[in-house]
């Protein structure tokens, strides 16, 4: 259900990600420090303030320095966070006394918005999974047996995981050059990005006790956007027989804000049929769709727009799959979907997908192609709302700075 529209007293542009129906949570720099702040129109409303100046009646002062004391004081914390948010920033009697707790947007700088504890990436899309496997086995079965079977997925690096704005450096591993049996080291030539979506873990479980997918409410806080980075020269020499590793571990970059649970309940949607039907532990409550329409941006011109609605496997179902063998949620657990591919060509999430391995690349508004991504690209996500009221994430973006100077071969002088 979609409460009505309630509109502020601040000033909110129509295009703006941060309408009041939105009111996502992020961490900035404060002039006494690091604090949580919600983003509205063009502004930043920075909550531990609002604590300190006792305004937040009935909800506790220590539960709001930080997103990370937010998500530990569980969801009814939550809620009740939420309503008196909203009623502040639409009473105008309020307005008096949380004005002085506003600042541009434009002038803050934005942090990490929670302590990432452990990152896991899904697979979550049929439609990329089909792809990369057409791409990489083009004489088998393009999705592997298990994949309508469980939503798969790998524990990445929680200590990588950056916040947007932040350069990535090009990163420099082993891979294996076409037509050559022996690896090289040095800057990757196939940096690529991965548009996803992620959710956010509040609440933790107990080890050795799974999650139920019908219980998924209970943990969830709410949705980030992220690029998963990924390196396809280094990931296609190291990835078998265990997975990603360094190909996708030097960077990760989610979005500033993330946008609650309760904020995205007009976005939902009935996700799509699965065939066959899972394993019991999988069936999940069926309106865990959210209708989102990502932007992938290359140096200013979009070159796809993903929808997130059409994702195989829902946030139930990787919850419950992740911890059906007893393994605990942590407190700030992030969970990836996985890159976010549609059934059309200007759908796909990653270059690979869109260049079709770099055999087509695309051409950019200044005349310029690009197969994979070079040093000075800027690549920016954007996610929103496409039913229900208007919400977005803020950008989530980064600039690919040149790889460290390699060390010199000391082997060489000897
Ligand atoms: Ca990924």
């Amino acid at each position: 259900m979609t409460s009505p529209a309630v509109t502020s007293w601040l000033p909110v542009p129509e295009d703006s990600d941060f309408p009041l129906a939105n009111l996502p949570y992020g961490r900035f720099v404060a002039a006494g420090g690091p604090a949580l702040g919600v983003a509205v129109g063009e502004h930043v409303l920075d909550v531990t303030a609002l604590a300190a100046g006792h305004l937040l009646h009935g909800v506790p002062t220590a539960a709001v320095g930080s997103l990370d004391s937010l998500l530990a004081a569980g969801p009814a914390v939550w809620s009740a966070l939420r309503a008196r948010l909203v009623a502040l920033l639409s009473d105008p009697a309020a307005r008096e006394r949380v004005q002085p707790h506003l600042s541009p947007a434009e002038s803050l700088t934005m942090l990490l918005p929670f302590a990432v504890a452990d990152f896991v990436d899904f697979y979550s899309s049929l439609e990329h999974a089909t792809n990369l496997g057409r791409l990489f086995r083009p004489n088998a079965e393009a999705l592997l047996p298990n994949w309508r079977h469980l939503p798969v997925g790998y524990h990445g690096r929680a200590g990588t995981v950056v916040v947007s704005g932040t350069p990535i450096r090009r990163p420099s591993g082993q891979s294996l050059a076409a037509g050559t049996t022996a690896p090289t080291f040095g800057p990757s030539r196939r940096l690529d990005v991965e548009a996803e979506v992620g959710f956010v873990i509040g609440a933790p479980s107990r080890l050795g006790a799974p999650v139920p997918a019908a219980e998924a409410a209970e943990h969830v806080f709410g949705l980030v956007l992220v690029n998963d980075w990924s390196a396809r020269d280094l990931q296609a020499w190291e990835y078998q027989p265990l997975g990603p590793f360094l190909g996708k571990s030097f960077a990760t970059t989610i979005s500033p804000w993330v946008l609650p649970l309760a904020a995205l309940d007009g976005a939902r949607v009935a996700a799509p049929p699965q065939q066959p039907e899972p394993l019991p532990y999988l069936r999940a409550p069926g309106d865990w769709g959210f209708d989102l329409t990502i932007s992938l941006e290359v140096n200013g011109t979009v070159v796809s727009k993903p929808p997130f609605a059409g994702m195989y496997w829902t946030i139930p179902q990787q919850l419950a799959h992740a911890t059906a063998n007893g393994a605990s949620l942590r407190r700030g657990d992030l969970f990836a979907s996985g890159t976010v591919s549609g059934p059309r060509s200007d759908q796909r999430g990653s270059l690979i997908e869109l260049t079709w391995n770099g055999t087509q690349p695309l051409t950019l508004a200044d005349g310029s192609t690009r197969s994979f991504l070079q040093d000075g690209d800027v690549v920016t996500l954007r996610g929103r709302t496409a039913r229900g009221p208007e919400l977005g994430f803020g950008d989530c973006t980064g600039v690919i700075t040149p790889a460290r100077p390699q060390l010199p071969d000391v082997s060489a002088d000897a």
